[in-house]
């Protein structure tokens, strides 16, 4: 008796692909030019070709938890090569953000991330989460005397809160990220089977490979389109590792030793050097956005608003030092409107944008048997 097969096809999944960036989608005819020429695609079971095929058809359950998502960089090879201006790399893109919005946990707030019309409720949260702060410890008004963030701003307190919201933020994440490891191992026990590669299920990828492929970004490496693109997430990366360092080490310094720390502490030259990389790091991004549209496909408002968000943490960041040491009427606003936005990046993260990191780690560590 003859297969029959069914395809499960969810139009409301098609309107939202088209919806963020994945309009041509029914003109790709599959000719498969775009897997062929990606550097990242798997000789066996090869993306985004399928990808597209599923999307088109509006194969949501195809796509939710489809590990090789994440295994796109978006370089846009596949946009550059396509001979019918499909944008593969945008679709793909939008179907990660189609993710994000399934496993994230509370869902509300990712919605709250990539609709501009919650972006005040965004920014009020933090920002009255810290005046309350300011308010418990009776610090609201601006002391007199050279600038010093400590006398307005209770570091304990703030630290503390903050430290205390990541923790539920991330508790709160962790059922959903949970579902999108269970469909992840759920879809690639699949695929193995279906392979019958001994070959690929030997070659064990350790913790460290991933570690290093992540941090100096092998795989980005080998995309051909937009080089500089590569150069730019490095900028981004690096620049935003480095500041989370210099942040654990000055919060370290709040505690037990001298704060704040001169210019000559290593952990500032170091966080000078990350405000640095993520300044033009996302610049350059910006820049691919505005001007290389051809190669990167329209850009959605989570897109802006995580580089925007990033952008300005970095320069209130490099404002707030250049307050301080220069005693500016304006220093405690910076600082304020700074500390917004540390919280903004952070807590938010794993349902921004940002949350590709989670999910590409994620991935890359459950694949090990794949390569
Ligand atoms: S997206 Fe473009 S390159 Fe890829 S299969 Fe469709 S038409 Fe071909
Ligand atoms: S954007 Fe790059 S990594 Fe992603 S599918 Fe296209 S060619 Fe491959």
């Amino acid at each position: 008796m003859e297969d029959v097969i069914q395809i499960k096809t969810d139009k409301r999944f098609i309107r939202q692909v088209k919806s963020l960036g994945g309009n041509p989608l029914k003109e790709c005819m599959q000719c498969g030019a775009c897997s062929v020429v990606c550097k990242l695609s798997p000789e066996e079971n090869p993306f985004p070709r399928k990808e597209m095929l599923w999307a088109s058809w509006g194969m949501k359950d195809k796509l939710i938890g489809d590990p090789d998502l994440w295994l796109c960089h978006q370089c846009g090879d596949c946009s550059a090569t396509c001979p019918r201006g499909v944008q593969p790399a945008t679709v793909l893109s939008a179907l990660r953000h189609i993710n994000y919005l399934e496993y994230a946990s509370p869902r509300f707030l990712a919605v709250w991330l990539s609709k501009p019309v919650y972006l005040p409720l965004v920014v009020a949260i933090p920002a009255l989460i810290i005046l309350l702060i300011l308010w418990m410890a009776g610090t609201v008004s601006v002391p007199d005397g050279p600038v010093d963030y400590s006398k307005l701003f209770p570091h304990p307190l703030l630290n503390g809160t903050f430290a205390t919201l990541v923790i539920l933020v991330l508790v709160a994440y962790w059922k959903g990220f949970r579902r999108f490891k269970r469909d992840i191992r759920k879809n690639q026990r699949a695929k193995i089977k279906g392979q019958k590669s001994k070959k690929n299920n030997q070659k064990r990828i350790r913790f460290f490979y991933q570690l290093k492929e992540i941090l100096l970004h092998t795989q980005f490496r080998k995309c051909q389109t937009n080089r500089l693109r590569t150069l730019a997430h490095i900028l981004v990366f690096s620049g935003f590792l480095l500041l989370l360092l210099v942040t654990l080490v000055a919060i370290v310094n709040v505690l037990f030793f001298e704060y704040p720390m001169n210019f000559w502490h290593p952990a500032k030259i170091a966080g000078n050097l990350g405000g640095l990389a993520l300044v033009t790091g996302t610049m350059m991004m910006i820049w691919y956005r505005l001007f290389r549209k051809d190669a990167i496909g329209p850009s959605t408002y989570a897109d802006w608003s995580f580089l925007i968000f990033l952008l300005l943490l970095a320069v209130s960041g490099i404002l707030t030092e250049w307050a301080r040491f220069g005693n500016w009427s304006a220093a405690y606003v910076i600082y304020f409107i700074h500390l917004v936005l540390v919280w903004i990046v952070i807590i938010y993260a794993p349902y921004s944008k940002f949350g590709h990191l989670l999910y590409r780690l994620a991935v890359l560590i459950l694949l090990k048997d794949r390569r």
